[in-house]
């Protein structure tokens, strides 16, 4: 039998209400003839509410302790949504992340999937059972409860869809599907109909929080169709697929991202020899920060200075990472900014077309919005400017490329 994959964001089964509405769009896939796995995150704000009520009793909880609390969350949603079948005669079996052997790395509040027992659900699949699993959580070699990462049930729901070879993997949310930008920011943003793995794993990477990146990295390696749709109507979503499929071509920019949560350190004067970059960032690394933009320049024959941007949760470990390392490498100064947001457009279409660096730019000049540093991937180009100035300068792109018109109205740019 086919299998689909249907997963529930935490605005998706709030409350009973929404669960019932869930468990109808199960009993529907049901209906159709599938085998049905369901992933489902922690009702509403329920994992910001267990932070909050970790931080009352320790400002700083010891992170697997934190993981064995966070996990609650989505273990009691899949467990009320089985009721929610079971009353309407359909049936269900409910599993913990660490129940099915969702086995990932012992790193806490972050952990990686490395493995999953597809046996376990299957036999159940076969016992026409409808799976529902606890999302955003896994067990280490250990036996230790891990958590995902922020966002991380699209992750688990992927990793799932890839497990069990499943025909689709059904992202329902609270928007109608992948928007050229964030919607509660740019209200006259487009819903995307297909965009390429690699562009929604830049889009995620660089602030979408429609989709948890690392789902985006496996969807593509393990290569499992994503359709991104609303859990409260039947609208067609965003399908995120392989280059070749979503043929978009034409269009040039396919969407713009904000990250806000942001912090920037530079290194001043850094000794300019081999080996100091490596020194570095195997520091940060063993301080397990996830580091995201690096800029390096020469000052001179002897000096160079060092910037990268990270995470506002991981200031703290790099800034302790920088202190320990910065004799080392002969550092003169360290500066730390933490009042930075980062405004990126992303497209395929950069590779082929004329002019889109140059018009970013200019729309940021035009909207008095000053640039602090530039990067750009093969299709993305990133500019981090102060966070006050963010959201305007995200509009101003959005308008510049056209981002609230359907792609058959958008401006042309000239192809290499
Ligand atoms: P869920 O709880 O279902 O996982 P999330 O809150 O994680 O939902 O993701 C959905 C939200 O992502 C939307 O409400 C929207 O505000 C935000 N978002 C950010 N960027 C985008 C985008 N490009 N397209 C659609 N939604 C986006
Ligand atoms: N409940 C978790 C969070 O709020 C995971 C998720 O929603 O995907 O981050
Ligand atoms: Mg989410």
């Amino acid at each position: 039998m086919a299998i689909v994959v249907q997963k529930f964001g935490g605005t998706s089964v709030a409350n009973a209400e929404k669960i019932k509405r869930a468990a109808q769009r199960v009993i529907q896939r049901v209906k159709e003839g599938y085998s049905v796995v369901v992933v489902a995150s922690a009702r509403g704000q329920q994992t910001d509410e267990l932070i909050a009520d970790a931080h009352e009793l320790n400002p700083e909880p010891p992170e697997r302790e934190l993981d064995q609390l966070l996990s609650t969350g989505e273990i009691q949603s899949v467990s009320l949504f089985a009721m929610a079948l079971h009353a309407e005669g359909h049936n269900a079996i409910s599993f913990s992340g660490g129940q099915i052997r969702m086995m990932t790395d012992g790193v806490h509040t972050k952990a990686r999937i490395k493995s999953i027992d597809a046996s376990r659900i299957q036999k159940e699949l076969d016992a026409g059972k409808v799976v529902l699993v606890a999302g955003f959580q896994g067990i280490d070699d250990d036996g230790n409860i891990t958590t995902l990462g922020r966002g991380g049930s699209d992750t688990s729901a992927v990793a799932l869809a890839a497990a069990m070879k499943a025909e689709e993997c059904e992202i329902f949310t609270d928007v109608d599907g992948v928007y050229t930008t964030d919607p509660r920011i740019f209200k006259d943003a487009v819903k995307i109909d297909k965009i390429s793995y690699d562009e929604m794993l830049e889009m995620a990477s660089m602030g979408a929080g429609v989709m948890h990146s690392r789902s985006i990295e496996l969807g593509k390696k393990c290569d499992v169709r994503i359709h991104v749709r609303n859990s409260g109507n039947e609208n067609k979503g965003t399908i995120i697929t392989s280059e070749e499929e979503a043929q978009m071509e034409e269009v040039v920019v396919s969407g713009a991202t904000i990250q806000k949560d942001m912090a920037k350190i530079g290194l001043v004067n850094v000794d300019h020899k081999p080996g100091n970059a490596a020194r570095v960032f195997s520091k940060l690394a063993e301080a397990r920060v996830l580091v995201n933009d690096i800029i390096q320049t020469e000052v001179g024959p002897k000096k160079a200075n060092l910037t990268f941007t990270v995470g506002s949760s991981d200031l703290k470990a790099a800034k302790k990472a920088i202190d320990d390392v910065r004799d080392t490498v002969g550092c003169e100064d360290i500066f730390v900014h933490d009042n930075i947001a980062e405004v990126s457009i992303i497209g395929v279409g950069m590779r082929s077309h004329y002019g889109i660096a140059e018009k970013m730019f200019t729309s940021l000049f035009k909207a008095g919005v000053n640039i602090d540093l530039i990067t750009t991937s093969e299709i993305r180009i990133s500019c981090v400017v102060e966070k006050k100035d963010a959201e305007r300068a995200l509009i101003a792109v959005c308008k510049a490329f056209d981002l609230d018109k359907p792609v058959g109205k958008r401006k042309k740019y000239p192809r290499k």
